[in-house]
């Protein structure tokens, strides 16, 4: 049983406010990304939870224990980092129980079967007596990762652990990380500013903003209702495109309005959402173009300005009342750069948000 408790945690360097009022509950079992863009707080608030930085303000607890006073080693957790911060002279081996033969709390043979099942899992088992730089990036970051394993802690804390490997590695390791904790179902708080990452590995995904939590979700529920104009913009690539429109009422009805189109927005009810300034999100794959189906108020005329083959999708690109449109297409629809195009928007997929806040309001 580990489960993690972050309440109301604060960490100030100086005048900076890297971490403001920060509140989860990770359950036990649970792996949880936190995720959002350079400078967010989110390493300061792993840094925080290993003990490795002082917390400013608030209550961090694993299970029932207060841990904000406690040294690293007695919390029982694990860090796996970035860089993988192996000792250059030690063997993988010796890497991975380090610190383990003096605290005098586990017997050789006892380390010696960790290592045996951690190097198994990792397929590193014809590495263990190499040093680091005879190993390379990806078995490096396996050595790494197979240091916390040995410890069988109670949490553990994973910080851009994938960030240096090559593109493939990286999706490679990213489904082995998930394999290994669906095997060992350790509570996991993992940290990257890589949105497909944090998708694809966590249960929820924490989304940071300038040291806040703007949303906690499942991966699929942060996709389709985020609940700021941030995590939808964040969350998602090509990012969601964002238009000025005026909300309107008209026939009971509410719609979307600017200058060169009016869509009614069908879970709208207009005692929900007043008439006012706000913005409409429309995700690329969301923006079809118009056929001979679909109404004529419907459509909206636009330029394509330049197409990128995706290889299973076309990305194009367009422009609605000066914003540029990005969207998604069949790959082997013949569009000319220039090209005039209809476009609809799937009206059940239309995101609202507030000018002001930035908070959904539909
Ligand atoms: P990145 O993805 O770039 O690592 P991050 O989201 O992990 O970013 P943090 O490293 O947690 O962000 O930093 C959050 C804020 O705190 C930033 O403004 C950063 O400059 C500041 N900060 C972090 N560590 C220190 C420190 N030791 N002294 C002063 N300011 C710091």
């Amino acid at each position: 049983m580990a489960r993690l408790t972050l309440e109301n945690i604060t960490k100030r360097f100086g005048e900076v406010v890297a971490v403001n009022e920060l509140s989860l509950e990770v359950d036990d079992g649970e792996f949880v990304v936190f995720v959002g863009p350079s400078g967010c707080g989110k390493s300061t608030t792993l840094r925080m939870i290993a003990g490795l930085e002082e917390i400013t303000d608030g209550k961090l607890s694993i299970d029932e224990t207060v841990v904000n006073d406690l040294e690293p080693p007695e919390r029982n957790v694990a860090m796996v980092f970035q860089n993988y911060a192996l000792y250059p002279h030690m063997t993988a081996r010796r890497n991975m129980t380090f610190g383990m033969n003096s605290s005098g709390s586990y017997t050789d043979e006892e380390i010696d079967e960790r290592v045996s099942n951690a190097a198994e899992m990792l397929d590193i088992v014809d590495l263990l007596e190499r040093k680091p730089a005879n190993l390379s990036g990806g078995e490096r970051q396996r050595v790494a990762i197979g240091r916390a394993l040995v410890r069988q802690p109670d949490v553990f804390l994973l910080d851009e652990p994938l960030s240096n490997l090559d593109a493939k590695l990286r999706v490679q390791m990213r489904s082995e990380l998930s394999e290994l904790h669906s095997r060992l179902q350790t509570t996991t708080v993992y940290v990257t500013h890589d949105q497909v990452e944090a998708l694809t590995l966590g249960d929820r995904v924490a989304v940071m903003n300038e040291g806040q939590l703007e949303q906690v979700a499942a991966p699929q529920e942060l996709y389709d209702f985020p609940k700021t104009q941030f995590v939808a913009g964040f969350i998602g690539s090509p990012a969601m495109n964002m238009i000025q429109v005026n909300v309107v009422h008209a026939g009971g009805r509410v719609y979307a309005e600017s200058n060169s189109f009016r869509i009614p927005l069908s879970r709208a009810d207009p005692s929900g959402v007043p008439e006012q300034r706000a913005i409409l999100g429309v995700r690329p794959e969301d923006i079809h173009l118009a056929d001979e189906l679909d109404n004529e108020a419907d459509r909206i005329p636009t330029d394509i300005r330049i197409t990128e083959p995706l290889g299973e999708t076309l990305l194009a690109y367009s422009d609605i009342d000066g914003t540029e449109i990005k969207f998604k297409t069949e790959p082997h629809q013949p569009m000319d750069n220039q090209s005039q195009v209809e476009l609809t928007f799937n009206p059940d997929r239309l995101h609202l948000f507030d000018a002001e806040s930035g908070e959904a309001i539909h």
